[in-house]
């Protein structure tokens, strides 16, 4: 990975010093294998987790903080020493996710994909779209990057509604349902957007019949998991032209194989897992959520972003 996402000594004691540690706090980080170091630790935090090291030799641990969002490769979370909790890293990703799905939402609006199909052809067609006002978008998942292309999509006067599991309201969007009611919303939406977490319960969610019950000229895009979306039959209706567009950002493999028949899909546009990662202050952004809660547990508070 990037060295911006490397987690090293000194962002860990950049991003910790302001917090008055009790002095048992033993934070480990990393690539750290040490076995006796990491059955002293208290905290670890990493980017990727080695869920087998952690049980087997975490006996102190009390908080595991990852430095992603997704945590679906970590669950179910059996491997959880007693007393510990998994911490995430929501939150980080939203500034730049938000502004990655008002592009989004634009240049499908706009046709862009399509012309990108069209440039590769060496063919000028136009295509006239009006103002965006008063279309129709459906965002599944209005957590911190959803919510954040919600404020973002706001002000061109679209009609938002969002899919929470919670169904709670939510202030950037005009109507929020539980997923059970997804069904009833597809025909007149015009902007699917996925921002959502990996989970039993969202695996496939978007699947043939869903996206076939789009409004035609419908276009897609898909920030959260490709899991979520059935991709076969994305590229089936953008071929036949029921959907007008997609641009999608992540995939079962990453980076996508250079043999995978989506890169020539018609109206499709693909970006390599670019969405929502900002790796200026990543790593301290990351970090600054387990100061935060290192102040909050020594102040017996709730903490923050515990996966559960
Ligand atoms: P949050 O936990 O902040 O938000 C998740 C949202 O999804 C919430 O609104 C939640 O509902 C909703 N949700 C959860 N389960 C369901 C369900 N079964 N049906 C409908 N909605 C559901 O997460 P983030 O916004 O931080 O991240 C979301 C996902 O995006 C991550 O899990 C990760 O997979 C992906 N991601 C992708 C990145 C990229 O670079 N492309 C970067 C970061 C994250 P409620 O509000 O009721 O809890």
């Amino acid at each position: 990975r990037d060295p911006a996402y490397r987690i090293t000594e000194e962002a860990v004691r950049r991003a910790l010093s302001p917090v008055a540690l009790p002095a048992i706090i033993d934070v480990r980080y990393g690539d750290e294998r040490d076995e006796r170091a990491i059955r002293a630790a208290h905290v670890f935090v990493a980017g990727r987790l080695d869920m087998g090291m952690l049980s087997a030799w975490g006996e102190r641990l009390r908080i595991v903080h990852c430095t992603s969002a997704g945590v679906e490769s970590y669950m179910p979370l059996d491997w959880l020493p007693p007393g510990a909790v998994l911490t995430n890293s929501s939150g980080v990703h939203a500034a730049k996710a938000g502004e990655f799905g008002l592009l989004a939402v634009l240049m499908l609006h706009q046709g862009i994909p399509a012309y990108a199909t069209l440039q590769r052809q060496h063919r000028w067609q136009r295509s006239l779209s009006s103002t965006i006002a008063g279309r129709k978008v459906l965002l599944y998942g209005v957590g911190a990057l959803g919510g954040a292309v919600a404020e973002r999509l706001r002000p061109l006067g679209l009609d938002i509604v969002g899919v929470r599991r919670s169904g709670e309201p939510h202030p950037a969007v005009g109507r929020t349902i539980r997923p059970d009611r997804l069904a009833d919303e597809l025909a007149d939406t015009d902007f699917l957007i996925l921002a959502c977490p990996l989970t039993p319960e969202t695996k496939g969610a978007i699947g043939r019949a869903e996206l076939a019950a789009l409004k035609p000229g419908a276009s897609v895009v898909n920030m959260a998991r490709a899991a979520v979306m059935d991709y076969d039959a994305l590229a089936g209706l953008l071929v036949e032209r029921h959907l007008s567009g997609a641009i999608l950002d992540v995939f079962d493999r990453e980076p996508l194989p250079e043999t995978s028949p989506l890169w020539d899909v018609p109206n499709l546009f693909i970006t390599p897992h670019v969405s929502a990662d900002d790796p200026h202050g990543y790593v301290d952004r990351c970090l600054a959520i387990l100061a935060e809660n290192l102040a909050r547990q020594a102040d017996g508070l709730p903490l923050r972003n515990v996966v559960d």
